[in-house]
């Protein structure tokens, strides 16, 4: 083992490449840790994808966040790179909850060191379809402020027509716009870019939490950043009959760099309710 002084971040440049203002929602938890934020407009990231369908998305959600990190390092020459991406669908009840889950990729270019954060819940906003400016009205009361809209006329159309409607007085010009008249079906879609989306905001503010988190533990052995939990093993023994159980044995907290591991065991014993032997 070294006795190699841990990195400090210290004045150190953390690139974010990002064309939807994602750098206050993650500058508060990461510029306490020393490091220097920079903003980076130059690649349009929708080129990776979009929500609303015009670019397939190719990557899974954690391979665009990477590739996001190591282009903001690129573009910036900063050691350090953080991507961001968010996925919609999945969670616990897909199809009657929809959810959201942020990843933020931390990136160090000089030890190739990759960090992972993600935050996930459920957000309200949904595609909803209306006929009249009432409903329209409706629907918006319902919404959280501050979300942004897009419209879909024609429901054969592969993409909306209008994206980044802020307020109803917008959606009524592009209505009017369209030629759209009273009685005709309109879909109404939450604009999911993150500026315009609250909920989004709120997920990618707790992965920035998470993210100073993990990068503040330290490995012991070496000093790298995020000695964070990574697995856990099951199997704590039964108190009744010393069984092994379903319940959680051990958390696993192990270095990337180095590969130093230090499991963590919080109970000696686990419930006789969750026992194969005593509970089957
Ligand atoms: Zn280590
Ligand atoms: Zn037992």
């Amino acid at each position: 083992l070294s006795a190699q002084q841990p990195p400090s971040f210290a004045g150190a440049t953390l690139a974010l490449l990002t064309r939807h203002q994602k750098l206050p929602l993650v500058a508060s938890a990461l510029a306490p840790l020393g490091f220097n934020l920079q903003l980076t407009e130059a690649f349009d990231t929708d080129q990776l994808g979009t929500f609303s369908g015009e670019i397939a998305r190719t990557q899974t959600p954690l391979q665009a966040a990477l590739h996001k990190a190591k282009l903001a390092a690129e573009l910036t020459g900063a050691r350090y790179g953080l991507g961001s991406e968010g996925s919609f669908g999945g969670g616990p009840l897909p199809g009657l909850l929809n959810w959201d889950q942020e990843l933020l990729v931390w990136f160090d270019t000089q030890t190739g060191q990759q960090v992972v954060a993600e935050a996930s819940g459920a957000v309200s906003i949904r595609a909803q379809p209306f006929t009249t400016l009432a409903s329209l009205h409706d629907i918006l009361t319902q919404a959280p402020s501050g979300q942004a809209w897009m419209l879909q006329l024609d429901t054969t159309a592969k993409q909306p027509m209008y994206k980044g409607l802020q307020s109803q007085a917008d959606i009524e010009a592009a209505l009017t716009g369209s030629g759209w008249q009273s009685g005709q079906s309109v879909t109404l879609l939450p604009d999911l870019r993150a500026m315009h989306c609250p909920e989004r905001q709120q997920y990618i503010r707790q992965a920035a939490m998470q993210l100073a988190a993990q990068l503040q533990q330290r490995c012991p052995a070496c000093g790298a950043a995020d000695f964070s939990v990574k697995s856990q093993q099951r199997g704590l023994p039964c108190a009744s009959c010393l069984t092994a159980t379903t319940a959680v044995l051990w958390r696993v907290q192990r270095c990337d760099c180095c590969g130093h591991q230090l499991n963590l065991r919080t109970e000696q014993l686990a419930d006789p309710a969750c026992c194969p032997q005593c509970n089957p």
